[in-house]
């Protein structure tokens, strides 16, 4: 029974490589760049966003969002209230987004009016890892309110992604976790070879590096 499920897996993990080809090939067909962020609840994605498509739209650029959620559209809400236009995709049950989910939340995109979508996972740090949707950079975003030990934890999710961020910077002191730790740690993971940012999304404290990291 157990190899049975292994290999059903490995038919959905490929499928899903499949569509996710063909949604990077569609956006880049419409010369749209896309940033996928992933990350645990309470991480910051969503206004982490929403402070990168300020800065984007401040310069010109056309941003669109995809609020990936279990259900609700309380993000999509959060987005559209910046003024970021976004639709939800809603996953129903699953705790990551795939990329047959993002094709038809593409779908529902006029995707010759934008130049940037941002793709917000589902709140979660394991099997978004295993589930590439087609975005040009994979982002994952931590928070130091997580504790120091979150890459020692979650090798995968950081060996799947192009770049990680860390977040609430401003209240390291306060929750007693010191930010070199996690990037130390984030430095032998990766080799050296990724790059981790620290930043608050609050005081906006290194936002524009990030900005300027993702090629904007
Ligand atoms: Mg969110
Ligand atoms: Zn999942």
């Amino acid at each position: 029974m157990h190899i049975v499920q292994v290999g059903m897996e490995y038919d959905v993990l490929k499928e899903n490589n499949r569509i996710a080809n063909s949604n990077y090939r569609l956006l880049k067909e419409n010369g749209i760049r896309t940033i996928e962020l992933m990350g645990s609840i309470g991480s910051g994605k969503t206004s982490l966003i929403i402070k990168l498509a300020e800065r984007m739209r401040s310069k010109g650029l056309r941003v669109y969002a995809i609020a990936g959620d279990v259900t609700g559209d309380d993000d999509q809400r959060r987005m559209r209230g910046s003024g970021l236009e976004a639709i939800s995709c809603n996953t129903g049950h699953e705790c990551h987004l795939d990329a047959n989910l993002v094709r038809k939340s593409l779908e529902k995109i006029d995707l010759d009016k934008y130049d940037v979508v941002f793709i917000e996972n589902v709140g979660n740090l394991v099997c978004p890892a295993d589930f590439p949707l087609g975005a040009d950079y994979r982002a994952v975003v931590i928070s130091t309110t997580e504790g120091d030990d979150m890459v020692r934890k979650h090798h995968d999710i950081f060996l799947h992604s192009d770049v990680a961020i860390l977040n609430k910077m401003d209240i390291a002191d306060a929750v007693g976790v010191d930010p070199e730790v996690i990037m130390s740690d984030y430095r032998k993971l990766t080799g050296g070879l990724k790059a981790m940012y620290g930043c608050s999304v609050k005081t906006e404290e290194g936002v524009d590096e990030i900005v300027s990291a993702l090629g904007f």
